[in-house]
């Protein structure tokens, strides 16, 4: 795997240009580069230290004694760009002081190995399956695996596959890669993680926004794609429909279907890279079928239409809701949203920004800058805000919070409320969430959503819906709304995991039958019953409050390839993880999760299944995670 490198172009600048793009620069990433080009540590010991509080935009770092570190960096750098020496390295100890200087002084041990192993300052791959490359050639030749998905992970176990010598194809449901970036072309979509951390460690990209758009994604998948030679694995427009598993053979049969033709299709193992938000949630509320408008669900947005000048109705405020109504809001004669429950906001003024040109000019010329920057984001939204989640024992405050930090954390997003709707009591009122802060998917605004609540063409309506009738939706204080266009801001359908896929393992037993409605899975990726099926973005392994999801991808492929290379090494057909142990560890999730917001509160959230269990989310912190999957052990699994 390619390691994260730092592909510099060489500094021809001026001292003026120079100066301009460290303006832009983090503090304390710039004088990490500072280290690294002076090798003089005691940049790092004096008494600037820039500390990664939440929401604390100066960092700690008065604008005197920034301005003083910046103007030591421009003369580092004048330095460099005219007679560009070696570069110091630091030794381990070295390292480890840097990283208590980024990341802070009370990292443990354990963090310690995490970290060192993400940064990758050696060119390490922080998630790559060593013990697959301890399976002679041939035998990973000869093994072959069918993965069902071209997204994010799938991409990514492709990635992973090839590199490892394994034999694998792809089926993909759609006409190309990119899964969600690819079906999701709402106006106004875009990654609500930080995107230099919601990115693959061995493919980072100098991001044109903190948080860029679709179709940058898109491309950023579609890329990936290419430059790993993956295209001629994939079959597109080709759906699996049903999967059984042979005991006899150790092997899974197939059937996908493609423009209509059914085929079966063999292999070795299956590794489904579905994703948890793909298939649409449409409400059955009556009426539906008789709207005489044109109604669509956000993730199969209808562009064909043109939306100005028409009354608008939109159903739910979620992720999505919140996104494109500012923009239908911009065109439409009217717009009206129906919210059932209000979202909790965090405030982001960074949300709809550009990266700054400066930044961009030390990632591509000063070495290390990427790095340390990447590794930055991912460690402020790594455990960052997983304490104002927790639940605090003894907290009886259901309608508020759930501890103290939650408290806290609670008062400033409701603060910021105050502020962006100040004059409008009415939309404060509806707009103040009654559940702890975490409990559902939190949305990030920089204001511009709740401006566009205020304007006078938009309507926030909270009275329940009664039905859809041909001209509109009628509420349940009796008035009909008006609309030409109807949108589905309503979601997936989360907790049908696989869905629709029919799966069946040993004995004839159906997935979807054996979970009934309550999903399991081993490190959410392993299903007792199940042998040599692995999910990816399985039970369990949503993050919510920390980390990126590509981070847990990463960390589920490097499992995957862990439990192959046990099944390849012992020479078995199958690998099946032990009900005990998968009961075991689901014992641990559920209660770690019913310590966190969401396992406390009653509130409606797609984390939860049917009957209000916790199936979607991961309940700990991402160095548990990254712990729990670096290798497969033969003792939790049965291999026949
Ligand atoms: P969502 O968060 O599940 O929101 C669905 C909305 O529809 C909610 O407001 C829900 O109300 C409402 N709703 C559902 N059924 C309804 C009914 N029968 N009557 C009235 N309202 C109803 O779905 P989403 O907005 O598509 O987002 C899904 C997830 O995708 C997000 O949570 C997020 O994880 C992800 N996402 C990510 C990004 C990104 O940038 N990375 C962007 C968009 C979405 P309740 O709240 O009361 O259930």
């Amino acid at each position: 795997m390619k390691p994260i490198n730092d592909q510099l172009d060489p500094i021809t600048a001026t001292d003026q240009q120079i100066a301009d793009a460290l303006s832009d620069a983090d503090t304390a990433s710039i004088m990490l580069c500072m280290v690294h080009l002076t090798g003089d540590m005691g940049i790092i010991r004096g008494a600037v230290k820039p500390i990664m509080e939440f929401l604390s935009p100066d960092e700690g770092v008065t604008e005197q004694d920034r301005q003083r570190i910046l103007s030591q960096a421009l003369d580092i750098l004048k330095r460099y760009r005219d007679s560009p020496g070696d570069l110091f390295k630091p030794n381990a100890d070295e390292l480890l002081e840097m990283l208590r200087f980024l990341a802070g002084d009370e990292m443990s041990d354990e963090h310690v190995e995490f970290l060192t192993s993400e940064l990758s300052m050696n060119g390490e791959d922080p998630y790559g399956q060593p013990a697959i490359f301890d399976v002679p050639e041939e035998k990973r030749q000869q093994f072959d695996v069918l993965v069902i998905g071209a997204g994010m992970s799938g991409l990514l176990t492709a990635i992973r596959l090839k590199e490892a010598g394994i034999s694998f194809q792809v089926v993909e449901k759609n006409e190309d890669v990119g899964g969600t970036w690819y079906e999701n072309r709402y106006p106004g979509c875009r990654v609500d993680s930080a995107n230099h951390s919601y990115s693959y460690s061995f493919k980072p990209k100098d991001w044109p926004q903190h948080f860029s758009q679709q179709e940058i994604l898109r491309e950023y998948f579609s890329d990936t794609a290419n430059e790993f030679g993956l295209r001629e694995h994939i079959s597109f427009k080709t759906e699996v429909s049903e999967a059984r598993f042979d005991e006899a053979t150790g092997r899974w049969q197939v059937q996908i279907v493609s423009d209509g033709e059914v085929r079966l299709i063999s292999a070795n193992a299956v590794i489904s890279a579905v994703g948890q938000l793909n298939r649409p949630n449409i409400p059955s509320i009556p009426g539906a079928a008789s709207f005489s408008g044109v109604s669509f669900h956000s993730a199969r947005w209808e562009h064909e239409h043109d939306l100005s000048g028409k009354r608008i109705g939109v159903i739910g405020t979620g992720g999505s809701a919140f996104q494109f109504a500012p923009i239908l809001a911009e065109q439409a004669e009217s717009m009206t949203l129906f919210q059932r429950t209000p979202p909790w906001i965090i405030p982001n003024p960074d949300y709809f920004e550009e990266v700054p040109a400066g930044v961009h000019w030390l990632q591509g010329h000063v070495p290390f800058y990427a790095k340390w920057f990447r590794f930055k984001v991912f460690w402020r939204s790594a455990e960052g805000m997983l304490a104002a989640a927790r639940a605090d024992e003894g907290w009886d405050r259901p309608e508020e919070s759930v501890g103290e930090v939650s408290q806290a954390v609670r008062d400033m997003f409701l603060e910021n409320l105050r502020t962006e709707l100040e004059g409008r009591d009415d939309l404060l009122e509806k707009c103040t969430p009654h559940y702890p802060p975490f409990a559902k998917r939190m949305l990030i605004d920089d204001g511009k959503y709740l401006r566009t609540l205020r304007k006078d063409n938009v309507e926030l309506i909270t009275s329940e819906i009664e039905c859809i009738t041909p001209g509109g939706v009628k509420t349940s204080d009796g008035v009909e709304h008006q609309f030409d266009v109807l949108v589905y801001g309503t979601g997936f359908k989360a907790s049908e995991f696989l869905f629709p896929m029919k799966v069946y393992g040993l004995g004839g037993v159906e997935l979807q039958e054996q979970w009934a409605d309550d999903p399991q899975a081993y490190k959410g990726v392993t299903v007792p019953g199940f042998p040599n099926l692995f999910c990816t973005y399985g039970p369990n392994t949503n993050i919510v409050v920390n980390g990126s999801i590509i981070f847990f991808s990463e960390c589920e492929v490097r499992y995957i390839l862990g439990c192959l290379a046990l099944l390849m090494e012992k020479g078995g057909n199958y690998l099946d993880v032990k009900q005990d142990v998968c009961d075991e560890y689901n014992r641990w999730i559920n209660e770690g999760n019913a310590k966190m917001a969401w396992g406390q509160s009653n509130v409606n959230t797609w984390y939860k299944n049917a009957s209000g269990k916790i199936t979607q989310n991961w309940p700990g912190t991402l160095i548990e995670f990254w712990q729990q999957t670096r290798k497969a052990n033969e003792s939790e699994y049965r291999i026949g």
